[in-house]
Parts: C-alpha cells; sequence; structure tokens
C-alpha cells in the first residue's frame, strides 16, 4: 500500500527526487539527505507501513529479503570494512519519517 501523505511513499512514486542507489520491486535505497556518517543510505520497503510492530508475515518476508539484499549495496557503496543497521521505531527513538525504514551507516570507523 501507497500512503499519498507519506514523504518515502513520494520518493518511492518519484514525486519527490532521491538519490537512489537501488530498486526491485519491493524495495528502495537511497541517500539520506542529512547523512549522518560519511555513507549514509535509507533501505525502505515499497509496502509502506510504520512500524516493525505492523508487521505480519509477508512483511517479515520483505524484510527479510532486505536484510539479504543490503550486504551486498552497503559493499557496492563504501562499506566494505563494515556499517552499522538502524532501525528508529517510535518518537522516544527519534523515529521521524513513519514508514518503516533502515539506516545503513559507514565509509568510516562509526565510535559511537
Ligand atoms: P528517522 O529519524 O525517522 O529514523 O529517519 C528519517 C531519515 O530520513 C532522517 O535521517 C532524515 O535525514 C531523512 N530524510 C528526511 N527527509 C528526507 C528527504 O526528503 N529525502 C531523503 N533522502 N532523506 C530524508
Ligand atoms: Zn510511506
Amino acid at each position: 500500500m501507497i500512503d499519498n501523505n507519506c514523504l518515502f511513499c513520494k520518493i518511492i512514486k518519484g514525486e519527490i527526487p532521491s538519490a537512489k542507489v537501488y530498486e526491485d520491486g519491493e524495495m528502495l535505497v537511497f541517500k539520506d539527505i542529512q547523512p549522518k556518517a560519511k555513507v549514509h543510505l535509507l533501505a525502505i520497503p515499497k509496502d509502506h507501513f510504520k512500524l516493525l510492530s505492523d508487521a505480519d508475515g509477508a512483511r517479515v518476508g520483505v524484510l527479510g529479503r532486505m536484510l539479504e539484499k543490503i550486504p551486498e549495496i552497503a559493499a557496492e557503496n563504501g562499506c566494505e570494512n563494515g556499517y552499522r543497521l538502524i532501525i528508529n521505531q517510535g518518537e522516544a527513538a527519534g523515529q521521524t519519517v513513519f514508514h518503516l525504514h533502515m539506516h545503513i551507516l559507514g565509509g568510516q570507523e562509526l565510535d559511537w
């Protein structure tokens, strides 16, 4: 499903431009607009849902395939020495966009 009011759904539709690094039928990976590390990518499912607690079996399947693909995407984008995956869940964790996303952070030593 697409949520027409959602920023990341607008990126999926191409209504808002983004620097895409990978796309297939069920996921999109693009550069974060305010990078918090030398490499900062966002991986999102094309199906709009807000939180892991909204994930049913099919959605967990997509998340699993994203995790399967991310090592290759990270390595191809400057994270060959390692990277960090973060999924913020809820406002207290700093989540600002309520379309589930995985932060891929790397390209440098992460001493935090
Ligand atoms: P959150 O804080 O929800 O876990 O992460 C949302 C991320 O989306 C932030 O790191 C923020 O910089 C990024 N972001 C917000 N708006 C845009 C945008 O319009 N384009 C891109 N590429 N990233 C965005
Ligand atoms: Zn969305």
